[in-house]
C-alpha cells in the first residue's frame, strides 16, 4: 500500500509557485494578493483562514485577512464584498464558509466578482467548468485531481466512485473525473444520500473518493482489494494519545482500509492541503489573466 502524500506534493507544487511570483517581482509585475474573509469565530475556520494566509506568505503571496463579528448583518457583508471586487489591489478573495445561519451564503457567493472569486463558487465559474470553459476550479476537486495526476495514478478508463455530492466537492468533482483528459478520463458513479446499497457501488470502484462527512464511515468490507482511495473528510476525535485531547480522522477508516489498498490519501496530510495549494494557483492565475 502506498500513502499519497498530499503534503509532499502540495510543498513541490507551492515551490514552482513561489517561483512564478519570485519571477514576476524581478519582471517589476504584480504580486499576487489574496484576500479571506473570516465572519464569526468558528474553531475550524479560523484553522484553515491561518493555513491559507500562512501558505500565501510561504510563496511570497501577499495576504489580507478580514475579519467581522457572527452578527455582521447580510447588508454590511454584500458592502465588504462590494469593496473588494472594487479594489484593484486585491487579485483574489474567499468567503469562509459556512457563514452564520442568518445570511445567505447564496446571496454572498453570487455578489463576488468571478473573475476574484478564487474559490470557485460562484455560478459562473461552476457553469464554465461544467462546460469545459476556462475557469476558476474549486479549490478541492481540483486539488485532488492535481494530487491524483501527481502521484502517477492512470485515471483513464478507471471506474471512479464518489461517495457525497456537495456543491463544492462532490458534484464538481464528478464532473472534472470524467472530463476527456489525461488526468481523468473515468467512468464516474456519484453516490449519495439517496443510493441505495451503497457497498455495491464502492466495492466497484478503481478509485474511491469519498466527501460525506461522517467519521471513519468507510469501512474494508466496502473496499475493492486494489482500489486507490481519496479520502476527502476532516473531523475531530477525542484522543487520549495527543496533548490537544483529539485528533483528526476522515470518513474512511484508515487504519482497517489501507492495507486492502493499493494506495490511499491520510488524514491529515492528504487532500487538505491540496485545497490550499489550488487557492493559491486561482489566485495567482486572477493576476495573471
Ligand atoms: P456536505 O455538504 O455535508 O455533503 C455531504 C454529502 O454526502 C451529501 O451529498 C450527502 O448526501 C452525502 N452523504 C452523507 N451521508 C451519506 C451516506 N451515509 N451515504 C451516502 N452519501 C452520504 O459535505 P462536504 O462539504 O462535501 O464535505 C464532506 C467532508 O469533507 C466534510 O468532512 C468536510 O469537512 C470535508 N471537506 C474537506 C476539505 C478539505 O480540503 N480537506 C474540503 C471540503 C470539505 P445528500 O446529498 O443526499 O444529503
Amino acid at each position: 500500500m502506498e500513502r499519497i502524500d498530499g503534503k509532499e506534493i502540495a510543498a513541490r507544487v507551492k515551490e514552482e509557485l513561489a517561483t512564478e511570483i519570485a519571477d514576476r517581482a524581478r519582471k517589476g509585475k504584480k504580486i499576487p494578493h489574496l484576500a479571506a474573509v473570516l465572519v464569526g469565530n468558528d474553531p475550524a475556520s479560523e484553522t484553515y483562514v491561518a493555513a491559507k494566509v500562512k501558505a500565501c506568505q510561504a510563496i511570497g503571496m501577499k495576504s489580507t485577512e478580514l475579519r467581522f463579528p457572527a452578527d455582521i448583518n447580510e447588508e454590511q457583508l454584500l458592502e465588504v464584498v462590494d469593496r473588494l471586487n472594487s479594489d484593484v489591489d486585491v487579485d483574489g478573495y474567499i468567503v469562509q464558509l459556512p457563514l452564520p445561519r442568518h445570511l445567505s451564503e447564496e446571496k454572498i457567493l453570487s455578489r463576488i466578482d468571478p473573475a476574484k472569486d478564487v474559490d470557485g463558487f460562484h455560478p459562473l465559474n461552476a457553469g464554465k467548468m461544467l462546460l469545459g470553459l476556462p475557469a476558476h476550479l474549486p479549490a478541492t476537486p481540483a486539488g485532488i485531481v492535481e494530487l491524483l495526476a501527481r502521484h502517477g495514478v492512470k485515471t483513464a478508463g478507471k471506474h471512479c466512485v464518489i461517495v457525497g455530492r456537495s456543491n463544492i466537492v462532490g458534484t464538481p468533482l464528478s464532473v472534472l473525473m470524467s472530463r476527456k483528459n489525461p488526468r481523468a478520463n473515468c467512468t464516474v458513479t456519484l453516490c449519495h444520500g439517496g443510493t441505495t446499497d451503497l457497498k455495491r457501488f464502492t466495492l466497484q470502484a478503481d478509485i474511491l473518493i469519498v466527501a460525506i462527512g461522517s467519521p471513519r464511515f468507510i469501512t474494508a468490507d466496502m473496499v475493492k482489494e486494489g482500489a486507490i482511495v481519496v479520502d476527502v473528510g476532516v473531523h475531530r476525535v477525542p484522543s487520549t494519545t495527543t496533548k490537544s485531547g483529539y485528533r483528526l480522522v476522515g470518513d474512511v477508516d484508515f487504519d482497517n482500509v489501507a492495507p486492502r489498498c493499493s494506495a490511499i490519501t491520510p488524514v491529515p496530510g492528504g487532500v487538505g492541503p491540496m485545497t490550499i495549494v489550488s487557492l493559491l494557483r486561482n489566485t495567482l492565475q486572477a493576476t495573471t489573466r
